[in-house]
């Protein structure tokens, strides 16, 4: 009985207190959370969220810092602060108080901290590199404690191939050795902000927190760990970042600052998905706007980033990011999706921040002329401007497959490569695309291939020596098979659960196949470092002649060749076509086996297969 009296009277309190409570404030969200002081954009727009907040005024004193402007929208638990940082202002802490009628009603301490050195002048990914995507749920669990957690929705089912898996940031630390040993030098996850949905909330591409990382995948002080770890090692890390879309139950969407934040006013309506809507010069308008503004699916609403306030939101959280976390790259989901006017903006800006970063955006199409369009200097008809410096080459994937995968004749096989490669005029900067045999959205590229070690051993050697930065899917370098369904293309890799029988960090039980492969790559991979005319060099190639692809990677005295033989049958390959690169070298050593070969005289070349010569 006395308990029940007890939460009787607690009852009765909370009922009798509104008008005690309307006159209390609490700042539930105030980001970004920190900022850092000596940033080369002089302004920091801070979006204050809480419970009728907007009829307090905001006052701060510190030295370098003034309040330009305070916005109040619609909403009126919101307030957006501008502030300016003059070049002199020093790191510090100060206190931003809230008032109404000269009365402190709630306070934020605010840090601004100190920049690590050489932070604005970061060097990004480049072709030097090679980038190792990673789906974190899926490949190493390291911390069993962070399977399920009560704050967040959806609870560990690994029996369920959408469900999560266990993955984690502890995970790859753990297995960053390997990761080293293997010979990548770019590590890009896919995304690991919160991702509070009810299902299918592994793949991460329902952003419900811009701030957080995930607990089910570590904090943000290891996230940060993981970049630092990996820095030391040489190995830099790449964040996916979504400025599409957000989740359906982003805490925004519970409490919109204004309803123009989400494109159709918060209403569900679908994206047609046709790429060619852009650039199509015949389309009506409404057809040209609902690939922009539609939805991408239901679950993932809308961002309408024509909003100022959300579009200086969307830019912030990118440099807090890069800032905050050391990151080498962003991957941007679904570039094309996002308004292109808020992309030059966005893009102009990470760029001035920081010039000699690397970010990369993805466009799913396989049109070079529709990828070309968004890279920085590329010429687009309409002239659009664009910052980005990469993009990822999706025609030249197909390619790939296609070539590999048709019968050599006057307009099929790996005379495919050669063909759109030869669009690449279009790009801005063709060295600077992403290049891959398959990504977490694809059948595995082994399967691709129908399970044939010959053609996969091909696909890796090109992808791995043609122009651009490639990007290896975690397991294809044990040449892992799936469906095509997303469940299983993104499968547990082997050994990063206890218990796992089969562990391909360590190499243990893997079949002989799976072995083949990493040893080829491990091979593949660290000669890449190595080589000064893959990492920095041009590209000339020949046109396909019987089934054969001929090109080479010049960098000064540094001369790669590459063969790939397409036929069933092995090619007799005379140098002499090849003069032109040549000049008087006569002399090429494989690199994979140490093979000389007599460039004077005509080569073998075994049907399906690559060789990679480098010539002094
Ligand atoms: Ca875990």
């Amino acid at each position: 009985m006395k308990n029940l009296f007890s939460i009787w009277f607690f009852l009765l309190a909370v009922i009798a207190s509104p008008v005690k409570s309307s006159e209390s404030y609490h700042i539930e969200h105030l980001e970004p959370p920190f900022w850092w002081a000596n940033m080369t954009e002089s302004g920091l727009q801070l979006m204050v969220h809480g419970k009728n907040i907007s009829s307090l005024d905001p006052e701060l004193i510190y030295p370098g810092i003034k309040i330009i402007q305070v916005h109040r929208l619609s909403n009126p638990n919101y307030l957006f602060i501008d502030l300016f940082l003059s070049k002199e202002t020093m790191p510090g802490k100060f206190e931003i108080i809230f008032t109404k009628k000269g009365q402190i009603k709630t306070k934020y301490i605010y840090s601004l901290l100190k920049r690590d050195r050489g932070s604005a002048f970061r060097k990004g990914f480049s072709q030097e590199d090679v980038i190792y995507l990673i789906t974190p749920d899926r490949y190493a669990n390291g911390d069993r404690n962070n399977d399920s957690v009560p704050s967040l929705k959806e609870k560990l089912n690994q029996n369920n191939k959408d469900g999560r898996h266990g993955g984690d940031l502890q995970g790859i630390i753990d297995r960053l050795d390997y990761i080293e040993k293997m010979g990548f030098t770019q590590i890009w996850l896919n995304p690991v902000l919160e991702n509070d949905q009810h299902t299918f909330s592994y793949h991460g591409y329902s952003t419900t927190d811009y701030y957080n990382i995930d607990e089910r995948f570590g904090t943000n002080e290891l996230y940060k760990e993981l970049s630092e770890i990996a820095n030391s090692k040489g190995i830099g890390i790449i964040m996916d970042l979504i400025l599409n879309h957000i989740g359906s139950e982003h805490w925004l969407m519970y409490d919109l600052p204004s309803s123009d934040w989400i494109n159709h006013n918060g209403e569900f309506v679908q994206t047609s998905h046709i790429h060619e809507s852009i650039y199509d010069p015949y389309i009506p308008q409404f057809e040209k706007d609902l690939f922009t503004s539609g939805w991408f699916v239901e679950t993932m609403p809308d961002l309408n980033q024509s909003n100022q306030f959300l579009a200086n939101y969307l830019i912030q959280l990118s440099i807090w990011w890069v800032e905050y976390a050391k990151l080498a790259g962003f991957r941007i989901d679904t570039y094309p999706y996002i308004n292109k006017d808020f992309l030059t903006i966005w893009s102009k800006r990470i760029a001035r921040e920081y010039p000699n970063f690397n970010f990369c955006g993805e466009a799913w199409n396989n049109n070079p002329s529709m990828v070309a369009y968004w890279q920085k200097g590329s010429k687009p008809y309409d002239g659009y401007i664009s910052y980005i410096p990469s993009m990822k080459d999706f025609p030249l994937q197909k390619a790939l497959v296609q070539g590999l995968m048709s019968e050599e004749k006057w307009d099929s096989g790996i005379g495919d490569i050669y063909r759109v490669l030869a669009n690449d005029y279009q790009y801005g900067d063709p060295y600077n695309l992403l290049v891959f045999a398959g990504n977490h959205d694809m059948q595995r590229i082994y399967s691709q291939l129908s399970e044939n070690m010959d053609l996969y051993k091909m696909a890796m050697s090109f992808i791995l020596t043609t122009r651009g930065i490639p990007q290896i899917y975690y397991g294809t370098e044990i040449a892992m098979t799936s469906t095509r369904d997303h469940g299983e293309l993104r499968k547990d890799f082997p050994g990063g659960w206890a218990g796992d029988k089969i562990d391909a960090f360590n190499g243990i039980k893997l079949s002989g196949e799976q072995r083949e492969a990493q040893n080829f790559m491990r091979e593949l991979l660290n000669w890449r470092k190595s080589s000064s005319a893959i990492g920095k060099g041009s590209l000339v190639h020949y046109p396909v002649k019987n089934g054969v692809y001929v090109y080479f990677r010049l960098y000064g005295n540094n001369l790669v060749m590459v063969m790939l033989n397409n036929n069933k049958r092995l090619i007799r390959i005379d140098p002499g076509r090849f003069n032109e690169v040549l000049g008087e070298k006569n002399q090429g050593i494989s690199v994979l086996d140490n093979r000389v070969y007599d460039l004077t005289s005509k080569i073998n070349l075994s049907g399906k297969s690559a060789l990679i010569l480098e010539i002094d």
